[in-house]
């Protein structure tokens, strides 16, 4: 790992945390007991509450992938969790070796388990930092050292979103770690959504009991996010149905997913 050796974590396991929370639905091993409760707030309003979190999972591979062939060879993950099966450098680095990640994360649990995965790994970084504070992210030394900002970035704020009441202006923070991306820069989302279905509501209200965060948006809100860049094909839409780079594939009809399965969409938008 590149940097940020000195710092040592502490953590509060009495109280559940999202990144933690977010692992054991993914069937994780790095989360306690408070957690384990929250994922349980979860699964008892949404019993597939763990395979969303897979299938959100899929969408980041999905997402980075495609960026990487679209010549994007490196990343800013923001709110990049716990390391679990494929990461973001992993799903890079098999399109180009060479591509470069920094994971960003306020959860230092994140920094404390990434230590170990990324020990050898000189193209990949994780960083402790709030996208509440942006400019702390893009002055954060191991930032600047990773990644060119003169070049292409491919931004990744991957279940994130939902986590922030709109009141907060999550979209502002992210804008201003877009404007330093240049021309070719990609931003990749996924959030929940609010198409009046009544499990979506009820992630919602699981999210709300377990973390005291977890808000569903319109898609016309979510579409917001991207902050006017144009979404590439098939722009936003259910976790399920979201292949961008594969035109050709056989879609299935948002009728024939099951009500969990229409809870998160995804998008990825280029900078003109
Ligand atoms: N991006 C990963 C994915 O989609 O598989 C993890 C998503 S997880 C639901 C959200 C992550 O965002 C957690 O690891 C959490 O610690 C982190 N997070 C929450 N608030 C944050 C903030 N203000 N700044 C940076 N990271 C944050």
């Amino acid at each position: 790992m590149a940097a940020n050796a000195n710092f040592e974590p502490t953590f509060d396991i009495s109280k559940p945390t999202i990144a933690r929370v977010y692992d054991a639905l993914l069937g994780g091993k790095d989360n306690f007991a408070a957690d384990r409760e929250g994922a349980d707030a979860y699964l008892k309003y949404v019993p597939n509450a763990g395979d969303c979190a897979k299938e959100n999972r899929q969408a980041l591979v999905k997402g980075v992938k495609y960026m990487a062939g679209k010549g994007i060879d490196q990343f800013l993950d923001i709110g990049a969790g716990l390391p679990t099966m494929e990461n973001t450098h992993q799903a890079a680095q098999s399109i180009n070796p060479d591509a470069k990640v920094v994971y960003v994360d306020n959860d230092p649990i994140v920094l404390a388990h990434g230590r170990s995965l990324l020990a050898t790994d000189k193209s990949t970084t994780i960083v402790t930092a709030d996208l509440r504070n942006p400019q702390d992210i893009l002055d954060h030394p191991d930032v600047k050292d990773m990644l060119d900002f003169t070049r292409p970035i491919g931004l990744m704020v991957v279940g994130l979103h939902m986590h922030f009441h709109d009141d907060e202006g999550a979209d502002e923070w992210v804008r201003l770690i877009m404007d330093a991306c240049p021309s070719g820069s990609y931003l990749l989302i996924t959030d929940f959504v609010d198409t009046g279905e009544p499990l979506q509501k009820a992630m919602e209200q699981a999210g709300l009991e377990s973390l005291g965060n977890g808000w569903i948006r319109t898609p016309e809100r979510i579409e917001e996010h991207f902050l006017g860049l144009p979404l590439e094909p098939p722009g936003l839409d259910f976790l399920a149905r979201w292949f961008p780079g594969e035109p050709d594939r056989e879609i299935p009809a948002v009728e024939d997913l099951e009500p969990w399965q229409r809870i998160l969409m995804a998008g990825v938008a280029r900078k003109p």
